[in-house]
């Protein structure tokens, strides 16, 4: 029986996610921590725990079959890797940050300067596109601090809230680019393993389709039911079940999180009573 590996980082942003990505389609690893792998137990995988971005090259040259790391590191790394699915964790952006001081007025202010960063691939494709000619300096962490230590005019790094660039004295001004967690393959995977990644996939899919999505239940009168599942249209359509109490039933459907909120009003003027909402874990549609 052949056995998908899949490789995820070992520290950092993405673990703990990705881990639960894995876990939430009910594979169960065990003896996590200290080791470079893990087997599951009721699924035929096998994780890898590395640095992030050793990860596109190990999928490129199929040690491993699957890798989770922000798109970021896979477009940056360049390697030849099948990009097989975006993950919606680990949302982040790639930007220019300036120092708070500097009149920055479009991209063409950055004509001259001299830009740190540990992106030099997508800067540098960026800054061709935008005909701007900027020294690019690698370097591999503490990029924030450039500026400050007089070693480039301005650098590119990762944001998400900006209160790195704000504690560091430098403000955003252009995003280079926007990442999420992606999931990238081996692109020559055996049949075996195609199969068992379209399961994962499946998987995967259920989970999301549940995310933010809720069970609802309700009690109302007969003569309100035809509004409210027009209110409540459900994956296929709502329950509609009698209650021992005559001219009323119960209601029983799912409803995206938000659009909860927005139909509340409209629910409870129609008469409905006793609403319960719960979380839903998977969604097979
Ligand atoms: P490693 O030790 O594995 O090389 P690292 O320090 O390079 O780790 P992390 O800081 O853990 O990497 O970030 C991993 C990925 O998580 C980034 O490449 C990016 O895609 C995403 N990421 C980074 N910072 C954030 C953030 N503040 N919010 C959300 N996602 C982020
Ligand atoms: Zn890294």
């Amino acid at each position: 029986m052949e056995v998908l590996r899949i490789a995820i980082q070992k520290s950092g942003r993405l673990s703990e996610d990705s881990l639960k990505l894995i876990k939430e389609c009910g594979i169960e690893v065990s003896s996590v921590g200290a080791q470079l792998k893990a087997t599951a137990s009721n699924f035929p995988v096998e994780i890898l725990f590395l640095r992030d971005d050793d990860i596109p090259g190990y999928v490129a040259d199929g040690v491993s079959d699957l890798g989770i790391v922000g798109e970021n590191v896979s477009v940056e790394k360049n390697k030849k890797v099948d990009e097989i699915k975006r993950l919606g964790f680990s949302k982040c952006r790639l930007s220019i940050g300036v120092p708070k001081a500097f009149e920055y007025k479009s991209i063409n202010s950055l004509n001259g300067l001299s830009i740190a960063t540990s992106y030099p691939n997508i800067l540098s494709a960026y800054l061709d596109k935008q005909k701007v000619k900027a020294d690019i300096h690698e370097i591999s962490g503490s990029v924030e601090i450039a500026p400050g230590i007089g070693l480039a005019d301005a650098i590119c790094d990762i944001v998400s809230s900006g209160s790195t660039l704000i504690s560091n004295g430098l403000k955003e001004v252009e995003i280079v680019f926007k990442s999420e967690a992606l999931m990238i393959g081996y692109p020559g995977l055996s049949a075996g393993k195609k199969l068992i990644l379209a399961e994962l996939l499946f998987r995967i899919e259920s989970v999301n389709n549940a995310k933010n999505t809720k069970y609802i239940m309700l009690n109302a009168p007969n003569d309100s039911i035809q509004t409210i599942i027009a209110l409540l249209p459900g994956v296929k359509s709502p329950s509609v079940m009698p209650l021992v109490e005559a001219g009323w039933s119960s209601i029983h459907s799912v409803v995206k999180e938000n659009d909860f909120w927005e139909i509340i009003g409209k629910l409870r003027e129609a008469g409905a009573e006793g609403i319960l909402v719960l979380p839903i874990e998977k969604i097979i549609k």
